[in-house]
């Protein structure tokens, strides 16, 4: 039997673990910190999944396979963390990121219904009309119980006769699929993954020259009596606009209501405080106040920091490292959604040098899938 090491624990890693033991391989996940590990990147209430992507179409239609792979792990773990709301997408300006997702959507046929201001605020009572120029509602996309998601994938593993060894990798060898140990010791396997998130480019060589560890703010509020109801039943929102937008989670399944910048921000060490200042609360608040009614009748809950991996383009960058290895990175905040699918994209790229060399470019979003990868992904979930 093969043998594989996966360095990292996210979903990321977890995901490839996954795929690499249903394609027959005999797995060990080494992982830094326990799991699920609320330093990753993936650890967090929820994550959103959508197919509003602005002008990456690659990535748009990668929205489908990503809920086919969902629906795969989810039948074999028994469990469907997962709660839909659809998309709310707003902006001050008719152009810019919500146009070019309108565009995309309808090229490719996706129900998208325009709202007037007016329409938005008599539809979602804690909005303000005020300043939007432009909304759409799209009725797919919801919210990944991340947390869970995560937690579920390790027992799954463990049911597999996976192994998850708390252990650092200080050192890597690609070449030999050779991970060393922190206070002694090498790991050795047929297959090495690297998925260590915002610490990937410390360990992969030349990676630090294209993905940079960034640390993002989000806060964690629960509305006032008043806004409750509509908020249980409300959509995402997405106001992505370049120059100040914010993105709300609703408060779904007993988790708080959630507010984040996907603006990048700058570059900062992975191992660094992950408690949010009081002004950088502030500033995320200030970003939804134009929008959400009376925020300030909101309770702050909580103010945390989250790191995401970022690649300039967003491209995410999963490549051969020599024979042996592989590296997963560049998520740059939209990974979490598509960890099954790539987990299951890798676990067949891995045994297919076709498939190796076609993979790389569809993943960075810039390419179509490679040809027959998603309808075997696809017999996968009949299976
Ligand atoms: C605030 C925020 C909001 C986001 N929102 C969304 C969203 O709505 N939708 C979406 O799709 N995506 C979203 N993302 C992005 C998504 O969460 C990430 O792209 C994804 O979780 C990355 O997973 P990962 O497995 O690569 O990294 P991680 O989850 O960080 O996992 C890497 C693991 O590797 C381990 N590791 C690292 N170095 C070592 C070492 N030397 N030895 C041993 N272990 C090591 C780490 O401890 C860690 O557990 C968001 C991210 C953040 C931060």
């Amino acid at each position: 039997m093969r043998t594989a090491l996966v360095l990292g624990a996210g979903i990321m890693g977890l995901s490839a673990a996954w795929a690499l033991s249903r394609a027959g391989f005999a797995v060990r996940v080494v992982e830094q910190d326990p799991v699920p590990n609320p330093r990753g990147s993936s650890v967090d209430d929820h994550r959103l999944i959508r197919h509003a992507y602005g002008a990456q179409a690659g990535y748009m239609r990668m929205v489908d396979p990503a809920f086919a792979a969902w629906g795969t792990l989810f039948a074999e773990a028994g469990e469907r963390p997962y709660v839909p709301t659809g998309v709310l997408a707003l902006a001050h300006a008719a152009d810019g990121w919500l146009a070019e997702s309108r565009a995309a959507l309808r090229g490719d046929g996706h129900a998208v219904t325009d709202l007037t201001a007016e329409a938005v605020a008599s539809r979602y009572s804690f909005l303000s009309p005020a300043g939007i120029a432009a909304s759409f509602h799209l009725p797919s996309g919801g919210v990944l119980l991340a947390w869970r998601i995560v937690a579920m994938l390790a027992r799954l593993l463990a049911a597999r006769g996976v192994t998850i060894e708390r252990r650092q990798a200080v050192r890597l060898d690609p070449a030999r699929a050779t991970v060393t140990l922190a206070g002694g010791g090498k790991l050795e396997a047929d297959l090495l993954v690297v998925a260590a998130g915002p610490w990937g480019p410390r360990l992969v060589p030349g990676l630090a020259a294209r993905v940079r560890p960034t640390r993002q703010i989000v806060v964690r509020l629960s509305p006032p009596p008043e806004h409750a109801e509509a908020w249980a039943g409300a959509p995402m929102l997405l106001d992505l606009a370049e120059d100040g937008g914010f993105y709300a989670v609703p408060p779904v399944a007993g988790t708080p209501l959630k507010i984040g910048d996907h603006r990048f921000a700058p570059t900062a060490d992975p191992d660094g405080p992950r408690e949010a200042t009081a002004a950088e609360a502030e500033a995320i608040l200030d970003l939804a106040r134009r929008r959400i009614r009376s925020l300030e009748s909101y309770r702050l809950l909580s103010a945390a920091a989250c790191w995401y991996d970022v690649e300039p383009g967003e491209r995410f960058v999963i490549e051969p490292l020599g024979g042996r290895a592989w590296v997963m990175s560049g998520f740059s905040g939209h990974g979490f959604k598509f960890g099954p699918l790539l987990g299951l994209a890798l676990g067949r790229a891995v045994r297919d040098p076709a498939l190796a060399a076609a993979f790389p470019p569809w993943a960075a979003g810039e390419a179509p899938p490679p040809p027959g990868l998603l309808d075997d992904i696809a017999q996968d979930t009949l299976a």
